[in-house]
């Protein structure tokens, strides 16, 4: 957790309004208020369920519900007292469970200011590990509920309205953002109810995909999803002689993907939603961490946006595919890894990296290599570095990013020494100390080694002091040429050398690191032997004046990546084959961040420009986007303009202004949109719309 006291001073102007309820001031004085908030951790030393409950009280003392009910009895004690309470997602659980007189008690003690909710989000989501996209779905999340609280007369209607609307995996990946939990800084068994809570969330999720999906192809043939396709495990394509492949495509653009299935034959033939012919080639499976399949069908395929397209898969010859060739050693890449040994100073943990030395340690210097495929659709290197640390280095066919797939572990730990495995790209880039790293997925900040823009920097942790956190991407550029790495997942990354960039990939420790967690961070894993994990890396090399072009869409589509489903044997000739819900691509500057059912009538969206000002000579112009040519299958009856939160009307904004001692600029306001119907982003801007739409 993290102690937080939010303080600031009165002034004449501004925040009056909000503290008419505040204890009555004296003028003839400095006025000072303090205040106070709740930390209720959804999730930290105990699970969000044990603490709300008051449950495994031994670990940590703490019931939530009973925060609630005697705030509640004691604000009605004494009108002199005040509370603030931030967590939603404990609060929600809460109000549902109180009579109509608590409920209005509640009610009236909010109306008179005196318990107020700040923040307003499902949790207090964190800072460093959050994309930006789910801590805006989360901050929604909390706020509907008091939107739905504000506007609703009749108590008990409320917590049905809310149900209704917001949905299971919405609020476990709301409670999945808080500062515990994505962090990593919570208990092993608190990590394991994050994971339940995400995996119920999804299966509930999963229905209605299917039942969209049968809606829209026509087709009511059993539908399977396949987990478990990064360890290569699918039971339904491993077994098939015939199935269809559903892609469907959350972006706003027509992506092309490469797709890797599991199989058990040698040949296959791939046709697309048109008939034609796909290429595909089976290679073999590198490393799986479990399943029977002997191969990997590998192929490309293309969905169209915001909709989907189907590809049908026949087995021509059913025979496992031939081994790979016989390893060959290069000298290519080299993966290395910071120890952590337990000395009596400060330790590597879940909190704090802090390795024992500066320069890392070689795993191995020649990997094992095997030439897999070198075919029309993919060229593959595997390199082995040690039992325990291995990739797969691929290029795809029209595609610009090169494919590194690693995977670390078991971690050993036999020898006393807790690992920190990192990946280290070294290049002749210039980058003389600096290097770039993205703020939550979004914009992109400078970082220079051993250097702080504010003040005077006395480095004493050469390593850990110039680790940052990454969301989406890290880059290092010189006049010529820039490196961009874009992540599929939030990793810690450093420029320690001029021209490497370094990725943090994985982590096994054997000590506390004395921030309260109380445990080592080890995870156990599937067979108790320590956790593997694996992941994706995409490198681009571009110039630096066009690399913007090349990373924005490709960190988008890693986070919104297809989603793929299947169905056995051949699709009924009824069944329609693809399907997009937009009429057009969105324009390339223009990513749909939000596309929500907000009740009967209503939509909510979010449309946003993709690029920061500068970046891309073609793309970081304002950009239109006409609502009315948005949809394929909705009219838009209606749009209104709403906050970031989608808690406000726009123009019921009103934003503080604070006395600063420098007159600064304000934000520049948005180009006017030519007409009611087309909105105009600038560079970064967000902007919510809540339209009234009818099905055509
Ligand atoms: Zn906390």
């Amino acid at each position: 957790p993290l102690k937080l006291l939010l303080l600031y001073l009165s002034t004449d102007n501004g925040l009056v309004e909000s503290l008419q309820s505040c204890p009555a001031t004296n003028p003839s004085m400095l006025n000072v208020h303090l205040v106070p908030h709740t930390h209720d951790d959804v999730g930290w030393l105990k699970t969000v369920d044990q603490y709300y409950y008051g449950d495994r009280n031994n670990i940590q003392h703490a019931g939530v519900q009973y925060i609630l009910d005697s705030v509640i009895d004691q604000l009605q004690k004494d009108p002199a007292r005040r509370f603030i309470y931030v967590e939603t997602a404990f609060f929600y659980r809460w109000w549902r469970q109180q009579s109509q007189s608590t409920q209005k008690i509640v009610a009236q003690l909010v109306n008179e200011g005196r318990l107020e909710f700040i923040n307003g989000g499902w949790c207090m989501s964190d800072e460093a590990t959050t994309h930006y996209s789910a801590v805006i779905d989360q901050m929604t999340l909390g706020l509907r509920f008091f939107l739905i609280f504000y506007i609703c007369s009749n108590m008990s209607l409320l917590i049905g309205l809310f149900d209704i609307l917001s949905c299971r995996l919405e609020r476990a990946m709301g409670v999945a953002q808080h500062h515990d939990a994505v962090s990593g800084t919570e208990k092993q068994h608190v990590a394991y109810d994050y994971a339940r809570r995400l995996a119920t969330g999804w299966a509930h999720c999963e229905v209605l995909v299917r039942n969209s999906l049968a809606v829209l192809s026509g087709s009511e043939a059993p539908r399977v999803f396949c987990e478990n396709l990064n360890i290569s495990v699918c039971p339904l394509t491993e077994s098939s002689h015939k199935f269809s492949m559903n892609v469907y495509n959350p972006l706003g653009r027509t992506v092309s993907w490469p797709v890797r299935l599991p199989v058990n034959g040698s040949v296959y033939n791939v046709t697309d939603a048109n008939g034609r012919a796909v290429d595909s080639q089976v290679g073999n499976v590198f490393i799986s961490l479990k399943g029977y399949a002997k191969g990997e069908l590998v192929f490309q395929v293309e969905a169209p946006p915001l909709g989907y397209s189907t590809y049908i898969i026949s087995m021509l010859r059913d025979e496992p595919p031939a081994s790979s060739a016989k390893p060959t050693a290069t000298r290519s890449i080299q993966n290395k890894v910071h120890g952590a040994a337990h000395e009596s100073r400060q330790t590597s943990g879940a909190y704090i990296f802090r390795p024992n030395s500066s320069d890392p340690f070689v795993i191995n210097k020649t990997a094992e290599t095997q030439i897999v495929t070198v075919s029309s659709t993919a060229q593959e290197v595997t390199q082995r570095f040690s039992p325990w640390v291995s990739q797969v280095v691929r290029l795809y066919e029209g595609h610009r990013e090169l494919e590194l797939e690693w995977t670390v572990g078991p971690v050993p730990v036999a020898d006393g020494l807790g690992k920190e495995v990192i990946t280290r790209l070294d290049t002749d880039i210039k980058s003389s100390d600096y290097f770039y790293t993205d703020s939550n997925g979004r914009e992109v900040l400078e970082r220079r080694k051993d250097y702080r823009p504010t003040w005077e920097l006395k480095q004493t942790e050469p390593v850990a002091g110039n680790y940052y956190p990454i969301n989406s991407r890290a880059y290092i550029k010189d006049d010529k040429h820039q490196l961009t790495v874009v992540t599929d997942r939030s990793q810690g990354a450093s420029s320690i050398y001029n021209g490497s960039l370094e990725i943090m990939l994985h982590r096994r420790l054997l000590y506390d690191d004395f921030r309260g967690v109380g445990e080592p961070l080890s995870e156990p894993g599937e067979f108790s032997d320590g956790l593997v994990a694996r992941g994706r890396l995409l490198l681009t090399l571009s110039p630096p004046d066009t690399a913007a072009d090349v990373h924005r869409p490709l960190a988008q589509g890693m986070v919104l990546q297809p989603l793929l489903s299947f169905q056995d044997g051949t699709p009924s000739a009824n069944t329609k084959l693809e399907f997009s819900g937009l009429q057009t691509s969105l324009p390339p500057a223009v990513h749909l961040l939000t596309l929500s059912q907000w009740d009967k009538d209503t939509v909510l969206i979010r449309l946003e420009h993709q690029y920061q000002a500068k970046e891309s000579k073609t793309h970081s112009q304002p950009v239109t986007v006409n609502l009315q040519k948005l949809f394929s299958t909705l009219e838009v009856l209606g749009a209104s303009e709403m906050s970031l939160g989608a808690n406000q009307w726009k123009e019921d904004m009103n934003r503080l202004q604070w006395n600063t001692e420098k007159t600064s600029k304000p934000l520049p306001l948005s180009d006017k949109d030519p007409s009611p119907w087309e909105v105009t982003l600038n560079p970064m801007e967000i902007r919510t719309l809540l339209l009234r739409v009818r099905q055509l």
